[in-house]
């Protein structure tokens, strides 16, 4: 099962979408520098269940536009399942992974024709996020293949 340590409401991470926000414990990416090592137990949180994510859902999708789970790739089957639920509700969703599209595709073929937002690459430090213009991270919208990095510069 997989396990969240906080969700929120965002408006920031994906552009002009408003977002239930899951931030899921358990990454196994140990990227250097890494701004939120607590993430990295996945014993640490608490259980993202079916029942409680359908609950919020059915809370929040008059408010919402968007999902986005932080995480949670390493458990594919789940979230497709909880991708589903959302999707059910007409909401779209959204992935954040250290892994880059590639490898998403390699390993998780699945995820990919499910998502409708994916942000790719592992943090390196010396290039920064979103907002940074030499990162090497992505925010794609994978409906249209459009990049979203502008939307995050200052
Ligand atoms: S993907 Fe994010 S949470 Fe995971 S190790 Fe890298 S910076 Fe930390």
């Amino acid at each position: 099962m997989l396990r969240y340590d906080s969700y929120d409401i965002v408006l920031q991470e994906i552009p002009n979408e408003i977002s239930l926000c899951f931030t899921i414990t358990g990454c196994q990416l140990a990227c250097e520098g890494c701004h939120s090592e607590h993430l990295w137990d996945p014993e640490d949180g608490k259980e993202l269940t079916f029942d409680f994510f359908e609950r919020l859902i059915t809370k929040y999708k008059r408010t919402i536009t968007c999902v986005v789970f932080m995480g949670g790739e390493w458990n594919d089957s789940e979230l497709l399942a909880l991708i589903s639920i959302a999707k059910k509700a007409n909401l779209k969703v959204g992935l954040y992974t250290g892994l880059n599209e590639k490898q998403v595709k390699r390993k998780y073929p699945n995820l990919l024709t499910n998502l409708d937002y994916l942000k790719t690459g592992k943090w390196i430090s010396d290039l920064g996020g979103l907002d940074s213009c030499k990162t090497n991270q992505v925010l794609k919208d994978l409906v249209t293949g459009k990049i979203l990095n502008s939307y995050f510069y200052h």
